[in-house]
């Protein structure tokens, strides 16, 4: 296992400190401990990081699509045999178990495969004339250098669709990566620096993130921009990019509902949807949030999500044994406090969990409030943590009434053997994506997005790549 390291800046081809000299410490969500330093940029920093990518895309773009995808199959690769020592890095930075980070990593590089193959795929149409002689025909080119901005609760994950579907298309890109978990996302660029990717085609940059989105975005030099994180400061790059008319890929803030219908089999959604809440201790854009759960069965599938929160082992995820780590930094605390009080106040019962755990270390309770109601804080903001609201309804309409309340509409499950059900809710339910009956959500293949507050375009599936193409004409008649 490699030690735990200080990470640079990657610009113009090479790693660097930034020119201030500047870092920001690293800590172990675990420990508390400072465990490393990442480099700081300044504005200096983003004049040489955009200059390389505009030099980069011109030679990037220029690459035919067969030897794009040739250099990031050997990405992938190179991530997967890196995929142990990546993973150490990722839970020490992040807390996450070593399991999850090392399913993140090789995920990750099943991602670049995939859009690898879709790089081979960026057809044009020819599009039939109204006039003999005449040729008319669309092509794809690259929409230019990528700005994208990713967060901290999954370090590989968040940068790799945004990374690979940029790569794909013949785009460069200036990655904001997140200042809290560095060291990984500096692993998964190696790949490509070994994988033979041009001098400026990738740039890494840390430090302070108003200060970069406000600088990049409306740079002449980038072309579009990519942002995971919360919809707030999505809406805020959004207004930035729409005025200085930059192409934009807003992947937002959730509130995950979770319907659970009187003809549901309650042991298969308790074994599928409670390890799902508690994964990356909730920190996830599409966590289960509130549990909807029809009044027949709520008994049941009540108590049974109780006992698995209370049986979850909360630790170090750096131990064999942990199942569920720390939050993944200290502001994330008092956020859920403050909710958990909220809830109480307005009438909600604590039914298990509900504080941290030890003063050592972001360790958190899973927790479980029942019938709490709409007028709480709770129940409108996505808690970001291990915290589920369970309340009870009587009929299909009020619980996708519920369901479609608030104005995020990232992701729903649902669980049910009903087909009338199931039609309702693909027919009603406002969510990017629902999920019925298994967890069938973030493959490469599949589109990964949100529509309403939660954000537009999607970052995974064909669509992804479309997102970083310029359609074209060209109509010509034979001279
Ligand atoms: P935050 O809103 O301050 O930051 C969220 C992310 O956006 C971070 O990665 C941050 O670096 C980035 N960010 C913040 N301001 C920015 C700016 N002006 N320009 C560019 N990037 C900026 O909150 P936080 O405490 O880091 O996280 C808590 C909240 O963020 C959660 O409640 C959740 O809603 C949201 N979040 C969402 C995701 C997701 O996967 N959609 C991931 C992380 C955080």
């Amino acid at each position: 296992m490699t030690a735990y390291p200080n990470t640079q800046l990657f610009i113009d081809g090479a790693w660097c400190d930034s020119q201030s000299g500047k870092t920001i410490d690293v800590v172990n969500p675990a420990t508390e401990e400072v465990i490393g330093t990442v480099a700081h940029a300044g504005i200096p920093d983003l004049d040489s990081a955009l200059a390389a990518a505009e030099k980069g895309f011109a030679v990037w773009s220029a690459t035919p699509a067969f030897n794009r995808s040739k250099l990031m199959r050997k990405a992938a690769d190179l991530l997967r045999e890196r995929a142990s020592d990546i993973a150490v890095h990722m839970t020490l930075e992040q807390g996450k178990p070593l399991t999850q980070s090392k399913l993140e990593v090789l995920g990750a590089a099943d991602t670049i495969d995939w859009f690898a193959e879709e790089a081979r795929r960026t057809y044009g149409q020819v599009i039939p004339a109204r006039a003999n002689g005449v040729i008319s025909m669309t092509i794809k080119t690259p929409v230019g250098p990528v700005a994208a901005f990713t967060p901290w609760n999954f370090p590989l994950n968040q940068i790799v669709r945004k990374l690979s579907a940029a790569l794909a298309t013949g785009c460069s890109i200036i990655v904001k990566a997140p200042e809290e978990t560095p060291a990984s996302p500096a692993g998964l660029i190696q790949c490509f620096i070994d994988a033979g990717v041009p001098e400026g085609v990738v740039g890494l940059v840390y430090g302070i993130p108003a200060e970069i989105s406000e600088y990049l975005i409306p740079h002449p030099v980038i072309r579009k921009l990519t942002f995971t994180g919360s919809t707030p400061v999505g809406k805020h790059l959004a207004s930035l990019a729409g005025l200085h008319m930059k192409r934009a890929t807003m992947e937002l803030g959730g509130h995950a509902p979770v319907m659970v219908f009187d003809d549901a089999d309650i042991d298969t959604a308790l074994a599928q949807i409670a390890p799902h809440k508690y994964r990356n201790a909730g920190q996830v854009c599409v966590s289960p949030t509130r549990f909807l759960v029809q009044e027949k069965v709520a008994d049941k599938f009540t108590e049974g999500f109780i006992a698995a929160s209370k049986d979850l082992n909360v630790g170090d995820g750096m131990e064999e044994s942990t199942q569920m780590g720390p939050l993944a930094n200290e502001r994330r605390i008092p956020a859920i406090e403050g909710m958990i009080a909220d809830a109480v106040e307005h009438g909600g019962a604590l039914a298990t969990g509900g504080k941290r755990i030890g003063n050592k270390g972001y360790f958190f309770e899973p927790t479980v409030l029942t019938d709490v109601p709409t007028s709480a804080k709770i129940m409108n903001d996505e808690p970001f943590g291990p915290v589920s609201v369970i309340n009870r309804y009587g009929s299909r309409d009020e619980i996708l009434a519920e369901a479609n309340r608030l104005p995020f509409g990232l992701a729903a499950y649902a669980y049910t053997t009903s087909s009338a059900n199931e039609q309702a809710l693909r027919s009603q339910v406002q969510v990017g994506m629902l999920t019925i009956n298994h967890l069938g959500l973030a493959l490469p293949e599949l589109p990964f997005g949100g529509i309403q507050d939660s954000g537009y375009g999607t970052e995974g599936g064909s669509e992804a790549v479309e997102a970083y193409l310029d359609t074209r004409l060209v109509t010509s008649m034979n001279a």
